[in-house]
C-alpha cells in the first residue's frame, strides 16, 4: 500500500517536471471565445526545446538544405494583398501590427508598396491549390499538397547564409473567423523564420493540432529570441544550443516571469 503510494507520488513529480509551465491565464481580450487559455511562465528547458524544434527544419524543402537559422537580417516590410469573398484586410493588418508592437526587434512595418519583404495574400479556400500552382509551379504545389494537406501556407526564399530574402503567405479568409485567425498568427511565425511544426508542444500555435488564433506569450518569447541581435542567419544547431541559455536568462524570458507584462 505504502509502496504504491510512493510510486504514484514519484510519477506525479516526474509529470510536473516535464510540464512546468505556469501562470495560466484566459486568452487575451480580442481572441475568439473558444480560444484556449495560455500559460505565461515557462522554464528554460521549455523555451529551449520549442526554439530548437521550430527554428530548425521545415515541412517542404526545395534545393539545398539550409544550414541553420533563417531570419530576416534587416527591418521587415509586410504587405497585405486583399482577396477572397470576405474582406479581412484590416483584420490581417491588425495582426501584423500586433507582432510589430510585441516584438520590437522585428522592426516590422506595414506598407502598400509592391516591394515588400513579406507578402500576405488573402484568398478563398477554393482558390488555394490554384494559387500554389501559380506561385510555385505544378510539381512543387502537388508535392506539397500531397505531403502536408495544407490549409494555409508560407514559402520562404533565403540566401545561402540563411537570411530570408522574401516570404509569401497564403491565408484563407472564407472558412470562418477561427480558421482565418489561426492561419494569420501561424503563418506569420513561419514568415519570420520559425519554419517548422511541433505537434507535441502544447504551447505554440505551430502545433497543427491546436487552434489558437492569438499571439501567445510562448510564441512571443520564441520570436524575441530569434530576433535578438545575437542570433544570426546561418547559425548552426550546435551554436544556437550553446547560446540559448544565456539569451533566455539575459532577456528574462524564463522562470518567475520577472520581465513579463
Ligand atoms: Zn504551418
Amino acid at each position: 500500500m505504502l509502496r504504491s503510494a510512493l510510486i504514484a507520488l514519484s510519477l506525479s513529480l516526474l509529470a510536473t517536471a516535464a510540464l512546468a509551465a505556469s501562470g495560466k491565464q484566459p486568452a487575451p481580450p480580442g481572441a475568439l471565445k473558444d480560444a484556449p487559455p495560455q500559460y505565461t511562465r515557462f522554464s528554460m528547458p521549455e523555451l529551449r526545446r520549442g526554439f530548437m524544434a521550430l527554428a530548425f527544419g521545415s515541412d517542404l524543402r526545395i534545393g539545398a538544405p539550409p544550414r541553420g537559422i533563417r531570419r530576416f537580417d534587416h527591418p521587415i516590410i509586410a504587405r497585405v494583398i486583399p482577396g477572397g469573398r470576405v474582406d479581412r484586410t484590416q483584420a490581417m493588418t491588425r495582426v501584423i501590427e500586433e507582432y510589430a508592437r510585441s516584438v520590437p526587434n522585428l522592426h516590422l512595418h506595414v506598407t502598400t508598396d509592391a516591394a515588400a519583404d513579406i507578402e500576405v495574400r488573402l484568398i478563398d479556400e477554393k482558390d488555394f491549390n490554384a494559387a500554389l500552382h501559380e506561385a510555385f509551379g505544378a510539381k512543387v504545389a502537388k508535392a506539397f499538397i500531397k505531403r502536408t494537406d495544407p490549409q494555409c501556407m508560407t514559402s520562404l526564399r533565403s540566401d545561402a547564409e540563411g537570411a530570408i530574402l522574401h516570404a509569401v503567405s497564403f491565408i484563407i479568409v472564407d472558412q470562418g473567423e477561427d480558421v482565418f485567425r489561426d492561419c494569420a498568427y501561424h503563418e506569420l511565425l513561419h514568415a519570420f523564420g520559425l519554419s517548422n511544426h511541433d505537434q507535441r508542444n502544447p504551447w505554440t500555435t505551430l502545433n497543427q493540432n491546436r487552434l489558437v488564433g492569438y499571439l501567445t506569450v510562448y510564441d512571443r518569447a520564441l520570436l524575441t529570441l530569434l530576433y535578438d541581435p545575437r542570433i544570426k542567419p546561418g547559425m548552426t544547431y550546435r551554436q544556437v544550443r550553446l547560446l540559448l541559455p544565456h539569451l533566455i536568462a539575459d532577456l528574462g524570458l524564463a522562470g518567475a516571469g520577472r520581465h513579463h507584462r
